[in-house]
């Protein structure tokens, strides 16, 4: 609008009645926000293969900066029995495969003895283990929600994948990946939960057994181990 013009639309408005004019400030602009890239949705069809082949070198969420390996996941793909963890540590970050720590060691034991005395004919390789995010959270602290969140598409792509008869959640960080919950284990432990229509056993993580003090809550992991053994190859 020139001069000439906006002098004829004030005289109009004056004509009105119109004394106050008042100018808007123009809205300020977005602030903008860094690009998430959510993992792609589930293919019909999908498999562990398939996943790993999207998850790629990953660099979707913050995990990707301090990382050594990437954890996918190991064991028997066919498993009838899934057990989900939080994260990598440093062990696993730099060997590529979960669980191979001293937690990891007890967690072997754990089923392997459990299954033996109960007479269950199987060993670790027969089980499928991953954890909730795939790159090591630096200084092993709890991953953030957000890294739960956009890592966890790949960790139910898995399960979806493998389609076990039962999963079993190691700590509090699986189970809420798993039941969108805030109850600690202790709460949820003893107890069968669902995700989506596959039955979940939540139980200690490893390395909260490994503490010297926590003999309690060893007995009560030998319990759900035990549980979820029955429960899938009986
Ligand atoms: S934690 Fe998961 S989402 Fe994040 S960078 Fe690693 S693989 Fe990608």
């Amino acid at each position: 609008m020139n001069v000439d013009e906006l002098r004829q639309r004030l005289t109009f408005y004056r004509d009105l009645g119109v004394k106050d004019l008042y100018k808007m400030n123009p809205k300020p602009a977005a602030e903008p926000q860094p690009e998430v890239i959510l993992p792609s949705i589930a293919p019909a069809g999908d498999t562990l293969a398939r996943i790993l082949e999207d998850i790629g070198d990953c660099r979707r969420c913050r995990l990707c900066e301090q990382r050594g390996k990437i954890v996918f996941g190991s064991g028997n793909e066919q498993s009838r029995l899934v057990f989900v963890g939080e994260g990598p540590g440093a062990d696993e970050d730099a060997q590529g495969f979960p669980f191979v720590g001293r937690a990891g060691q007890l967690l072997t034991q754990m089923i392997e003895n459990t299954a033996s005395k109960e007479g269950i004919p199987i060993r670790r390789p027969d089980v499928y283990i991953c954890n909730v995010v795939k790159c090591r959270p630096p200084e092993n602290r709890t991953p953030l929600p957000d890294e739960m969140e956009i890592c966890g598409e790949f960790l139910f792509r898995q399960l979806m994948a493998i389609r076990p008869k039962a999963i079993c959640a190691l700590g509090s960080t699986a189970a809420k990946a798993l039941l969108a919950t805030k109850d600690g284990v202790t709460r949820l432990r003893g107890h069968w939960h669902k995700w989506r229509d596959i039955p979940v056993i939540v139980t200690y993580h490893p390395s909260y057994l490994l503490r010297p003090y926590n003999q309690n809550a060893k007995r009560e992991a030998w319990e759900d181990l035990k549980k979820v053994l029955h429960f899938v190859y009986d």
